[in-house]
């Protein structure tokens, strides 16, 4: 997926904050923070959205959550409370269209969203 703005990042084309990485997955600081701690966790593996993770991602997908909650734990978020968020679609507010984690965290977050 040359196009594909994360893909560039993962592949070093574009250069990001990186905060974590291993064979499978790769998190990054977010260009325009929305909170203190604003980090965006990527699969290297290009997918769209989470619509098109298919039946066999479902290790990856697993393996997903548990690396943002290291993830979370490294930054310690986990002590007073962090938010995870993906955005499907355009109504969703998906802008990159390549499947991404928000950890949003260090400030007390609104809820529900805009
Ligand atoms: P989405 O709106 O698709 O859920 O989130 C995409 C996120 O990617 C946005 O929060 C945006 O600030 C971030 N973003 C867009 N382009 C870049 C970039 O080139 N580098 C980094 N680090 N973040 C980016
Ligand atoms: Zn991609």
């Amino acid at each position: 997926m040359e196009e594909c703005l994360f893909c560039q990042i993962v592949e070093q084309k574009i250069p990001s904050e990186k905060v974590y990485e291993d064979e499978e997955f790769y998190a990054f600081r977010d260009i325009h923070p929305a909170a203190p701690v604003h980090i965006l966790l990527i699969p290297k593996k290009h997918v769209a959205s989470l619509m098109e993770l298919s039946p066999e991602d479902e290790a990856l997908a697993g393996r997903l959550l548990l690396t943002a909650q290291k993830i979370a734990r490294q930054f310690g978020l986990d002590e007073n409370g962090f938010r995870v968020v993906n955005n499907i679609g355009v109504e969703g507010g998906q802008t990159v269209f390549h499947i991404h984690f928000h950890l949003l965290g260090g400030r007390t977050l609104t809820w529900p969203p805009g």
